[in-house]
């Protein structure tokens, strides 16, 4: 299909997707593939699921939007539903990740500011993904993401990832907030030390500074609990989330909790769409359906079933540096750049995705059985093996 008419972001786009259905979907050739993406962590419960079909089409007929000049009960139900799930005390709704970020990003500047911090200053890490907008491109610890788009803002630092003494090492009185993703997704499924997040916390009320996690893509139940935190004993003071939240439709959530959650008052901050009666009620639904078809500890099963699966048959296998996950979060990395493996796998039937050059990253929907898991584990196994002979 001709894409002259769009700006020409996203590249060349070799398939022209039509319909979904559980954890397939179909192109405009009638070819069907196994979805191991999920649209980018987006559609946690498959495609075309019962519930979302429902909510979508019972609040498309009741209130689709008033605006946040108005009070809607799906926008309170799910602030609610989140916070009881969540442990945070409140929300603030977006229509995107990066959106999420600005929120997050401006409780930690007003923050500063209210305490007489001359320029509040953001701790980020290498490797980190944060968004396209200017102040989450500036947090974001890739070159390729901020490359062109100088001059960057103000009031970021950066330090290695997976490294708490990198953290504790900086002296600077600017500091306010630590913002960092639990697992790094886009950098390349970097699962850090278990005490990670625990260390930051500990740092963070050491110093006064705000703990601020980005669970945009492992929220939601994609990683095997609710939100990553929850494997451990800590809260953040703000966790960010979007992705599988609504999915598919567009709505992130900056939730905050204690001083955090007190910060922004009338006029701080803002969205004319964000939290939409329609989004919140989709959402609402895909949280109980989380729980209701007790779809996050499937995550968990299967993605310990694959993780156990790759390690397993790639033991060995010269090609293959590091296996790494936390449910369905999953990366193989190799010793080399794959992004034609993109191609070769919808060829086999299965949508993946290449992030950091050379890690294919898995994320399937939160729905897949153990037949889909084994499908997976085949066709991209046999991918591998294909792609170092060519090398050999
Ligand atoms: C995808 C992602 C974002 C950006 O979300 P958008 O909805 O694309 O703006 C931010 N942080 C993380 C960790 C992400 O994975």
């Amino acid at each position: 299909m001709a894409t002259t008419a769009l700006m020409n972001t996203y590249g060349e786009r070799k398939l022209t997707l039509v319909k979904g259905e559980g954890v397939y979907v179909w192109d405009d050739q009638g070819r069907r593939y196994l979805d191991a993406l999920s649209g980018i962590a987006v559609c946690g419960l498959g495609h075309a699921h019962p519930a979302v079909t429902k909510a979508v089409s019972e609040q498309a007929a009741t209130l689709v939007h008033c605006s946040n000049l108005y009070n809607t009960l799906p926008q309170q139900q799910l602030a609610q539903q989140l916070c009881e799930l969540s442990g945070m005390d409140n929300v603030f709704f977006s229509n995107s990740g990066a959106e999420a970020n600005e929120a997050a990003i401006k409780i930690a500047r007003k923050y500063g500011n209210d305490k007489g911090v001359s320029c509040p200053t953001i701790v980020t890490m290498a490797g980190s993904f944060h968004g396209r907008t200017m102040a989450t491109l500036t947090a974001t610890g890739n070159a390729k993401v901020k490359t062109g788009f100088a001059p960057l803002l103000e009031g970021f630092v950066q330090v290695p990832f997976d490294d708490v003494a990198a953290v504790a090492a900086l002296v600077n009185d600017n500091i306010v907030a630590v913002l960092v993703e639990p697992v790094q997704g886009e950098g390349g499924i970097r699962v850090p030390a278990d005490d990670y997040l625990a260390q930051l916390r500990s740092l963070c009320d050491e110093r006064g500074w705000l703990l601020m996690l980005d669970e945009i893509q492992t929220g939601n139940g994609r990683s095997g609990e609710l939100f990553a935190f929850q494997h451990t004993n800590i809260k953040p003071d703000v966790v960010t989330t979007a992705k599988g939240l609504g999915n598919g439709l567009p709505i992130g959530a900056c939730l905050a909790r204690g001083k955090a959650g007190d910060i922004l008052q009338p006029g701080n901050h803002g969205s004319t769409y964000g939290g939409n009666p329609l989004v919140c009620h989709v959402a609402a639904a895909v949280l109980e359906t989380l729980q209701q078809e007790q779809l996050i500890s499937n995550a968990r099963e299967q993605g310990n079933y694959l993780l156990q699966g790759f390690r397993e048959a790639l033991q060995g296998n010269a090609g293959v540096t590091s296996i790494r996950g936390m449910g369905l979060l999953l990366g193989i990395e190799l010793n080399r750049d794959c992004g034609e493996l993109v191609g070769a796998a919808a060829d086999a039937g299965l949508l993946i995705n290449v992030t950091a050059g050379n890690t294919i990253r898995l994320l399937p929907p939160l729905t897949i059985t153990r037949e889909h898991a084994d499908e997976i584990l085949r066709i991209v196994c046999q991918l591998i093996e294909n792609f170092q002979e060519v090398a050999a």
